[in-house]
């Protein structure tokens, strides 16, 4: 007779780590089934953390961070003209940029501290059902079976758990992204020289441009011996394939010079959701987590923290119905109730919207070229005169932001 667990978690990604650890430190049977040979061994993206994710779990500022970014870099590509708006942090980061490999495999220890077992080479196939229509466990590739009250599907945007519970169908193209990333290989005493400032804190630079993606961004992320340059674009939009996306972007005079001498280690494809969940992130013995449920921010792309946030929450309420006997659909709702009256729900909500204005209600060809005459009148006049565009538009921010400081008194 196949072992029978509390929690069965499906993927050993940021948000089945979460889960595992949390319901482990309740006292609770985990099982923890990743298909790669360790936890992040298939992470190919989620290089930067904000500051938020450390503020919300404090025990992760002694993981194994790359560098500290202190500078946001937007850059405007309108024809062949460039406006850069920088912002940067004098005092703090904005967050840190980390290897998800080492970064997983440093998280998943915790989960396995507390307690979780961890079952790697396992991909999970199908689930099992009870003669209720019940979800009571999964199979796994070779048949294998694990038995469970609970089932967490941790396993990411191509999501086997939520299929085969019927939560959604496979993700509409107008809610999903296809992001390439090529990463580079290239001195630490020179990735410092090419995108850190004097106290060694890195600029994170995103590109917005039609000719990179009409709904998307090209990015350059810095870590300590190597950097990642990436392009996402929507795909109800991709015309032609990503990977020439990526050549247009690696042939911008800005990007080919701070990838000039460096060398590509590594290549990825992957899909993210972009457009919030599509179907319920509960039915009866099943959550869905992280990307599976489609819990990424529809602004800017990013999963890490929802991921982790929402693997915690999950664990919690699946707690919660095993000690009151009850892991109904009913009983398991309390979980999407959460979430979205949770600052998660909130930033879903509202990317959503920006997301929507700015791709079809601006446009990003729109936006570019508004805020390149902004910053052409801007270099024109009164003090600005003898200045460059860089020098007036990072005057012209930095007043804005001193002005930040009035409005939140
Ligand atoms: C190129 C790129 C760059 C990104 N950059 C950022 C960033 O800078 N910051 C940020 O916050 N977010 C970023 N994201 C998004 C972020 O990576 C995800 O939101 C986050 O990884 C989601 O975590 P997860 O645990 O839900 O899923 P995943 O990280 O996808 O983990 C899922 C895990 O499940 C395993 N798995 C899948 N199927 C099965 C199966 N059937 N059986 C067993 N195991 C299975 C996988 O091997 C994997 O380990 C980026 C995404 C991409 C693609």
């Amino acid at each position: 007779m196949a072992e029978k667990y509390d929690i069965v978690v499906v993927g050993a990604g940021p948000s089945g780590i979460l889960a595992a650890k949390t319901a482990a430190e309740k006292g609770l049977k985990v099982l923890l089934l990743e298909r790669g040979r360790q936890p992040g061994d298939k992470s190919v993206g989620g290089e930067f953390l904000p500051i938020s994710i450390f503020q919300r779990f404090p025990w992760m500022k002694e993981g194994p961070v790359e560098r500290a970014m202190t500078k946001w870099g937007f850059h405007f590509l309108h024809e062949d003209k460039l406006t850069e708006l920088k912002f940067s942090r004098r005092n703090g980061e904005y967050g840190f940029t980390v290897h998800r490999p080492s970064w997983d495999r440093w998280t998943s220890g915790f989960a396995e501290a507390a307690g979780a077992t961890l079952k790697t080479s396992t991909l999970v196939e199908n689930l099992l059902f009870d003669k209720q229509n019940h979800v009571v466990g999964v199979a796994a590739e070779g048949g294998e079976k694990f038995y469970s009250s609970v089932v967490i599907g941790a396993d990411g945007s191509n999501s086997t758990v939520a299929l085969k519970a019927s939560l959604r169908s496979r993700w509409p193209l107008n809610a999903l992204a296809l992001c390439v990333k090529h990463t580079y290989l290239l001195s630490e005493e020179e990735i410092t020289r090419r995108f850190c400032d004097e106290n060694d804190g890195g600029e994170l630079k995103i590109f917005l441009s039609e000719k990179i993606s009409p709904k998307g961004y090209g990015w350059i992320f810095p870590s300590k011996e190597d950097f990642c340059v990436g392009v996402g674009s929507a795909l109800d939009v991709l015309e032609e394939s990503i990977e020439n996306r990526l050549s247009n972007f690696l042939d911008f005079p800005l990007v080919r010079k701070l990838t000039q001498g460096a060398t590509v280690f590594q290549h990825s494809v992957h899909t993210v959701p972009v457009y919030g969940p599509q179907g319920k992130t509960y039915a009866h013995g099943v959550l869905l987590v992280g990307d599976a449920a489609g819990f990424v921010c529809p602004m800017d792309g990013a999963g890490y923290e929802a991921a982790v946030f929402s693997g915690k929450l999950a664990a919690e309420v699946a707690a919660e119905a095993l000690g009151e006997g009850d892991c109904s659909a009913e009983a398991l709702e309390k979980y999407e109730k959460k979430w979205k009256k949770s600052w998660m729900g909130g930033d879903i909500d509202t990317g959503a919207r920006l997301q929507d204005l700015i791709l079809n209600g601006i446009g990003i060809g729109r936006l570019s070229r508004l805020l390149y005459e902004l910053g052409a009148a801007l270099s024109k006049h009164g003090s600005y005169l003898d200045k460059s565009h860089k020098e007036s538009l990072a005057e012209f921010l930095s007043q804005i932001e001193d002005l930040r400081g009035l409005f939140s008194q």
